[in-house]
Order: structure tokens, then C-alpha cells, then sequence
């Protein structure tokens, strides 16, 4: 019999452990493992079975164990501290409090996935789980952030395989009274209801709201009795539907986000948010919503975009196209053509999302160019993939190039107290002093040997060995109801094998059976007498697709067979409670995705911070963090012909690595049984790599790179009553409508010799007009660098040219300006120049921004 309907009672805890329920409330819990440690005394068994979820325990466990247990003095107390822990915490002063009075007070962060805790299932990979990083680090930072996304009630979805190798999806429904949530209310105890206008109706969602540590996250749900039951099932699945479904998330998200921290900030008295950092462009709505409150103050739209665009960080996360939002045109105009946005009319809203460049379609509203268009910081995750969006976007940017667009990057990080195994967390502390990995001394070999390190390893990859068996045999049962399991199922895998792991989303740019190339060879990896190797395998197809789900099945069948069964297995319902046991359980991680699709990818950064070390093609991260000494790379076959030549490529140079490389160094043991080449290894890995592989280093580099600049940019708009926006907006106008007059007249140089040589000095004079535009308004500079064939200049350097004073007329602005300068010639060989005019203004961030340039020709 199956229950319409469920709901969650909660527990009454006796009075002197009402510590236990304050703590339960913070998700902190789920990084904080004196925290855990305090819920799993209560029950270990227990524990175990609700998956580390204390408020779940708190709600099985039997009154007579608490009554025990508020017996015992000694866990009351610890209880208690634990508690007075949390509290000071969340209360004292922390990196980002020395930052001093202009850091901003309140920094918005949207995202339409969050990856927090497995309990509580918001996010379906990387994005979500980066997103929940953040929050983490930021609270451990002290960096005053509100996070908005959605609460699905079903989350993602939760994936079984059939026995023939299918995905099977399932869409458990969360009880959200069962999770560490609570409605964000009025002062009188009503829930704040967020409403937005649409086309047919009033869509309503409540706000439910987690603590992350210090950060608040509020959750928008419309599974609420006042929306019409179309509109109540808008928030049911993370990236369920598609178009318009789609569509209304992202309004809630993005407009509905807005006023839901709004609502926060009035309710709990914190500063209005001044930087709003959208986490891929599904929240880009957010700048809309933004706008239109700044027309209400007596804005016009362009006035109210320049504030927003300087307010806005706009993150984004993929080099592959199909993984940008693109939206109907026709309905985007249906959505906005209502009062959803108070003085903002469709008519403004489409040019922000148009493809209005070669290449573009006339008929899509474009979320990431939107993105571009209303942030003013945007970054990329990774160097390479920032430099690869820069290529991506650069048709936005016409005339520049692409190292000229402005995205810059930083470098995904991961949040090392979710992410690092408790028993090496333990050794740090034993041993180097602190239990913060990302710190800790691990070149100190007289305090932690080789022997240790490689002892912490062997158990953690037993535990990895030990919880796969749980889930193969918990998966096995639940096809075979009542059956006896075969017993070649209680040996699955062994725990001194070397052991390579791999998971991730199945797109097919991650090319999850890359490594059934050449199934033979892969085979006698796998079975080879004296090295063997064993795969585990983990990941989850998107639910529409079928090629994707096709590349499991083919994974799963040739890891039945029978030969290879015990070596290779795949992990059904991949999800952070499992990668949380996979990563550090792993010898070497695998990553064999297609240059450059990966943008930057977490899963490796959160092996090596368990010392495991990478298998990689250079892509994203490993791209600019390999060395050579702290795992290998697999040489992208570029120049291949073709993607299966490419692919048959580098399919064997990854053999090649496993068979030459890596089996023989992991194998190859001292009088301890200790590899020690391979021990240096993990060393050297955990010791360079932990710290700038944190998200505490990467939440400080948005802090300092992009939240403070972004402050200090919308600030300098926003004073004086809107001042420098004014200003600003009525010189994009003035100078967009002299642009098509402004030219390059005549470019000359002297000073050169015949036979010019390095050092010698060219003198340029370019004649310049400015259709009414005043020498202020722009840069003229000289671009030189080596000149190649076909005139492409590379090694490109810039020099502004100056107004030349001593020419008569050259102040009236109907007759051309003459600018000069003199460039060094500081290298033999080719050279090449040409001279352009760029837009400056001491409000845009790079002369690109516009998007405006005359080369003369
Ligand atoms: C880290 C993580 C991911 C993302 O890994 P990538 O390497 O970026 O693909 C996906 N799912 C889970 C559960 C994770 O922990």
C-alpha cells in the first residue's frame, strides 16, 4: 500500500538536549564532524540508516534512548558545547570582517541548484555542488551572502539500473517539515508570499530558508494551496521540462529570487543587497527585477541598467552551447508584455537576450548573452575555460579580440571540510597540528610518514570497497525481492587493488565509455595477474537522454561480464553521500572529457585533496594545475582527423599510462609494502594542491576580485542620487550615435631609418575625427606586435596615442585631431601596427564593454 500523502513528525526532545535541535537546524552539521559525531553517539546504527541526516534520527529514534541519554551528564554537556561552538561561530568575526567599511554588507547569490548536504537533494552535479561549496566557504569566510534558488520537490531524480543495463528514474517527493528548512515568515507568523504577474494568473511561492553555516539560503516554492494547480507544479523538478516550464523557474528564480531577499533583508534587518552574483545565467531575470525597482525610484531604463550592470557578477560555467538557455523569442515577449516588471517593457527586455551577431538566430532570447548584457564582471571557472569563453562570446564584442572580451577567470575550488575524508582529517590533526588539510604542513615526513599516509590510504580505500558492496547488494535486492544474493557479490572489488574511479553526468562530451575503446585491452588491465586494476563507476544520465543512458548500459553490460564482474562495477544514484566515500576510496581519478568541453571540473580537485592522484586530460582545472609529479595526463589527440580517431587516440595513450606508468608505480612496494614513488606522489599532491584547490581560496578571489569591485563600481553610479548612472547612461547614447562618424582619417609614421633596428623609435600621428565626440571620450592607440601572414598581428601590445596641442584646429571638433606617440621597437623580426578608437569612461571596466571600435583601414 503506498501513502497519498506524508509528512514528517518531529521529535520532543527532552528539555536539557534542546542543544540537539538548535544544532540540527544549521546544515553545518553536515561538515562539522565533532557535530556529527555528537548525532552518531546516539545512534551509530541509526546513523547509518538515515544516512547522517540528525534530523531524520532525531525524528527514529526511541524516546527511551533520549530519555537515556539526557541522563548522562557527560552528553549533556558536550551537547551543549557543541551548541556554544555553533553559536560563536556563527557570531564572531572572521577573514572577511577585516576587510574594512566598503566591503559590501549584503552580497546576493543566485542559483538554480544547490548542493549542500545529501539530505537534501537540490542539485543534479558540478553546478549545484559548486554552488553549495560557495555557501560554505563564504560562511566560513564571514562573507556576508543571502543565497536564492527554488525548492523542487523532487529535487533531481533518484537513478536505479535495470537489470539490462537501463537507467531507471524515480522522483522521491521531500517532505520539506523532514528537512532542515523553515518558512521565512512575517512579524505576525505569516509566511511571506512572493507573487509575480504572469500572462494567465498570479503565480505565488513561499520562501523556505536553510542555514548554510552563517549564510542564509532561501528556497522559493510553488507547491503552495494558493496557485492554481498548473502554476503549483512550477517548482516540482530540477531541469524537469522544458521551454516554458523552463522559462517560468527562471522567472521565479531570477524575479521572484529578488523579491524574496528583499524580504529577508527587511525582515532580519540586514543592509539591502549591493552586489547580486548569478551562478550560471538561469538567474539572469534577476537584473530585470532589479531594474525595474530603480524605475520606480525615478530611473529611466537605461539609467537603472547602468546601476544593475555595475552591481551584477555574472558567472558562467559552460563552452558548450547546448548547455546555454535558449528561449522562444515569442515567449519571453508573452511574459514581459504583462505587469510582471513595473516600467519595464518587453520591448527593453528582448534586445538584453538577442543574437544579434553573425551566427546568431533572430528567434531566441539567448540567457548568457543576457548574462554579459547585465553583468558588468563575468568570469569563466577555469583559465582555460575563461579563455575559452572569451572565443565563445567574442562575437558580442565585434572588432576586439578575444582576449580583449571581458570575462576573466576564476578557478573553481572545492569546500575542503565537506570534501576531505574524516580519517585524513584526523591524521592532519594528530600528527601536523590542525585538522584544516588545506594548511597543514604535508612535507613534514618525520611527522607524518610514508607509512601513514599510505596506512590512511589503504583504509580509505577499503571503506570506498566496503560501501560499494552495501549499495551493489542494496541495489541487487531491491531487483530480487527476497533473493538470496550470489555470492560472487560479497567479494566486489578488493581493497588492495589499485583502484581508478570515475563519475560524473553523462553528456557526451565526457566521454563516459572512453575507456571500453579497446574492450580487450581493457580487460587484461582489469584481470592482469600481477597489477590488477579495478573501475568504479558512478554517474547519472539526464532523463531526456537516451544516448546518454545508452553509454550507461553499454558500461554496465561489459562490466557484467563474468570475467571482469569483481573489477569493474558501476554505482547506481550517484550523489554527494556516495562521492563523499568515492573520492577519497580512489588510487587515481579519471577524467577523460573532450578538450576543452570541461570547463573546469570539481570531481578531481576533491580526490586530490584526499591524496588521490589524477588521471586527466588537460582540460579546466588539471589544465593549469598539473605538474607532472602529482598524477598524469593523457595527451589530447587535436589534430586528429576525426572523433574516433581522436577518441581511439587517446583511449590509448590512457592505456598506455595505466599499463606503463601507473599499475607499475603503485605496485612496486618497499620492505613496508609502502610504494614509495607513489607515496611521494600523494605528498607532493596533498601538499601543493589542497590549499589552491579550496573553494576558501576561490571565494576570496570573487570577493576580492569581482564582489568589491563590482561594490565600488555601483557605488560611484548610485551616490549623489543616481549621479554618475545619469551621466553614464546619456554618454552611452551620445557616444553609440557618434560611432558610425568616428574614423581613422590617415595614420603616418617617421622616425625610422632604412633598415630599422631594436631600440630605434617610431613616431605615430594618426588623424582622427570624432563626429562630435571630445578627444576625452576615446582612446586612440597604436596595437602593435609581430606580424604574420595575412597581416594577423599576435604578441599584441597597446599604447595610447595624445592629443596633439600644438596643431592649429585641433580643438575644433568639426575638423579631424591629430593624435601621436612614439612606440620602442623592442624586439627584431616582423613588426606590424595599426592604430584604432575605443570608448573610455572611467565607469567601464574595460573599453570592450561596449562593443565598439574603429580600426583604421
Ligand atoms: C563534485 C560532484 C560533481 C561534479 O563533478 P565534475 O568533475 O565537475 O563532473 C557531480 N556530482 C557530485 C555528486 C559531485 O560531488
Amino acid at each position: 500500500m503506498k501513502a497519498i500523502r506524508r509528512f514528517t513528525v518531529r521529535a520532543v526532545l527532552p528539555e536539557n538536549l534542546s542543544a540537539l535541535e538548535e544544532i540540527a537546524a544549521n546544515l553545518r552539521w553536515s561538515w562539522h564532524e565533532p557535530t556529527r559525531e555528537l548525532f552518531a553517539r546516539i545512534s551509530p546504527d541509526l546513523w547509518q540508516q538515515v544516512r547522517h541526516d540528525p534530523i531524520a534520527l532525531l525524528g527514529a529514534v526511541e524516546p527511551s534512548r533520549l530519555q537515556e541519554l539526557a541522563g548522562d551528564q557527560g552528553y549533556v554537556d558536550w551537547a551543549n558545547h557543541i551548541r556554544d561552538d555553533l553559536r560563536s561561530y556563527l557570531g564572531e568575526p572572521r577573514w572577511y570582517q577585516s576587510l574594512g567599511s566598503d566591503a559590501p554588507q549584503t552580497i546576493a547569490y543566485f542559483s538554480p541548484e544547490f548542493g549542500i548536504a545529501a539530505t537534501l537533494p537540490q542539485y543534479s552535479g558540478g553546478l549545484g555542488i559548486l554552488a553549495g561549496d560557495h555557501l560554505k566557504a563564504a560562511s566560513d569566510l564571514g562573507v556576508p551572502l543571502v543565497a536564492a534558488g527554488l525548492f523542487y520537490r523532487s529535487g533531481y531524480f533518484s537513478q536505479a539500473i535495470s537489470p539490462d543495463g537501463w537507467q531507471l528514474e524515480s522522483y522521491p517527493v521531500l517532505d520539506p517539515d523532514g528537512l532542515p528548512l523553515s518558512v521565512l515568515r512575517n512579524p505576525d507568523g505569516s509566511p511571506v508570499q512572493i507573487s509575480l504577474a504572469l500572462p494567465d494568473g498570479v503565480l505565488h511561492a513561499r520562501v523556505w530558508q536553510a542555514a548554510v553555516g552563517r549564510v542564509t539560503l532561501l528556497l522559493l516554492d510553488t507547491d503552495i494551496p494558493d496557485n492554481e494547480e498548473r502554476l503549483r507544479s512550477v517548482t516540482d523538478r530540477l531541469y524537469g521540462g522544458g521551454g516554458e516550464h523552463r522559462l517560468l523557474q527562471e522567472l521565479l528564480l531570477g524575479v521572484g529570487g529578488v523579491r524574496a531577499v528583499k524580504a529577508w533583508t527587511e525582515l532580519t534587518g540586514a543592509p539591502p543587497a549591493e552586489v547580486f552574483h548569478t551562478n550560471e545565467g538561469h538567474a539572469g531575470f534577476l537584473g530585470l527585477e532589479r531594474i525595474s525597482d530603480l524605475i520606480g525610484e525615478g530611473l529611466t531604463f537605461d539609467q537603472a541598467l547602468q546601476v544593475v550592470r555595475a552591481g551584477t557578477v555574472f558567472t558562467t560555467h559552460t563552452p558548450v552551447p547546448a548547455g546555454i538557455d535558449r528561449f522562444d523569442r515569442a515567449l519571453v515577449q508573452r511574459y514581459f508584455s504583462t505587469s510582471l516588471l513595473p516600467g519595464v517593457s518587453a520591448d527593453e527586455v528582448l534586445p538584453l537576450g538577442a543574437e544579434d551577431y553573425p551566427g546568431g538566430s533572430p528567434d531566441v532570447f539567448n540567457m548568457a548573452v543576457m548574462g554579459l548584457r547585465l553583468g558588468q564582471h563575468a568570469n569563466g571557472v577555469s583559465q582555460l575555460h575563461g579563455d575559452v569563453s572569451r572565443h565563445m562570446f567574442n562575437g558580442l564584442y565585434p572588432g576586439f579580440d578575444p582576449q580583449e572580451v571581458p570575462i576573466d577567470s576564476v578557478t573553481n575550488g572545492v569546500h575542503a571540510p565537506t570534501w576531505t575524508d574524516p580519517m585524513l582529517r584526523a591524521l592532519a590533526l594528530e600528527r601536523l597540528g590542525t585538522e584544516d588539510t588545506t594548511h597543514a604542513d604535508w612535507g613534514n615526513a618525520s611527522a607524518v610518514t610514508d607509512l601513514d599516509l599510505w596506512g590512511v590510504r589503504n583504509r580509505m580505500r577499503e571503506q570506498l570497497v566496503q560501501d560499494a558492496r552495501r549499495r551493489l547488494e542494496a541495489a541487487w535486492a531491491e531487483q530480487n525481492p527476497g533473493g538470496i544474493s550470489p555470492a560472487w557479490m560479497d567479494d566486489l572489488l578488493d581493497p588492495n587493488v589499485l583502484t581508478i574511479g570515475f563519475a560524473r553526468r553523462v553528456p557526451t562530451y565526457k566521454r563516459l565509455t572512453l575507456m571500453l575503446h579497446d574492450p580487450d585491452r581493457l580487460r587484461r588491465i582489469l584481470t592482469d595477474p600481477e597489477r590488477p586494476v579495478q573501475f568504479v563507476i558512478a554517474g547519472k544520465s539526464h532523463p531526456a537522454d537516451d544516448e546518454g543512458k545508452r553509454l550507461i548500459q553499454k558500461l554496465v553490460q561489459f562490466a557484467s561480464e563474468n570475467d571482469i564482474r569483481q573489477r569493474m562495477v558501476f554505482l547506481p544514484d550517484y550523489d554527494i553521500g556516495m562521492a563523499q566515500l568515492l573520492y577519497p576510496g580512489t588510487d587515481v581519478w579519471l577524467n577523460n572529457p573532450l578538450r576543452p568541453l570541461e570547463a573546469c571540473g570539481t570531481s578531481g580537485m576533491k580526490a586530490a585533496l584526499n591524496g588521490a592522484l589524477n588521471l586527466s586530460i588537460l582540460d579546466g582545472w588539471w589544465n593549469e594545475f598539473y605538474d607532472g609529479e602529482n598524477g598524469w595526463a593523457i595527451p589530447s589527440a587535436d589534430a586528429a582527423g576525426d572523433g574516433a580517431e581522436r577518441d581511439a587516440l587517446e583511449a590509448e595513450a590512457m592505456y598506455d599510462l595505466i599499463e606503463h606508468q601507473i599499475a607499475p608505480r603503485f605496485y612496486d612496494r618497499d620492505a613496508d609494502g609502502v610504494p614509495a614513488a607513489w607515496v611521494a606522489r600523494i605528498r607532493h599532491t596533498l601538499a601543493t594542491l589542497s590549499s589552491p584547490l579550496s573553494a576558501e581560496r576561490m571565494v576570496r578571489e570573487y570577493v576580492e576580485r569581482l564582489y568589491l569591485p563590482a561594490a565600488g563600481y555601483e557605488s560611484r553610479l548610485t551616490t549623489d542620487d543616481y549621479a554618475g548612472a545619469r551621466s553614464l547612461a546619456d554618454w552611452k547614447t551620445r557616444v553609440k550615435a557618434a560611432w558610425p562618424g568616428v574614423a581613422v582619417a590617415h595614420v603616418d609614421a617617421g622616425g625610422l631609418d632604412a633598415v630599422p633596428q631594436v631600440g630605434d623609435e617610431l613616431h605615430v600621428r594618426a588623424l582622427v575625427q570624432l563626429n562630435g565626440l571630445s578627444p576625452d571620450d576615446v582612446e586612440v592607440q597604436v596595437v602593435y606586435g609581430r606580424s604574420q601572414e595575412g597581416d594577423e598581428l599576435v604578441d599584441v601590445h597597446r599604447q595610447a596615442l595624445t592629443v596633439d596641442t600644438s596643431v592649429p584646429g585641433t580643438h575644433d571638433a568639426s575638423v579631424a585631431h591629430e593624435f601621436v606617440g612614439t612606440v620602442r621597437l623592442a624586439w627584431a623580426g616582423s613588426f606590424g601596427y595599426t592604430v584604432r578608437v575605443v570608448p573610455v569612461n572611467p565607469y567601464l571596466l574595460t573599453p570592450a564593454e561596449l562593443g565598439l571600435v574603429t580600426t583604421a583601414s
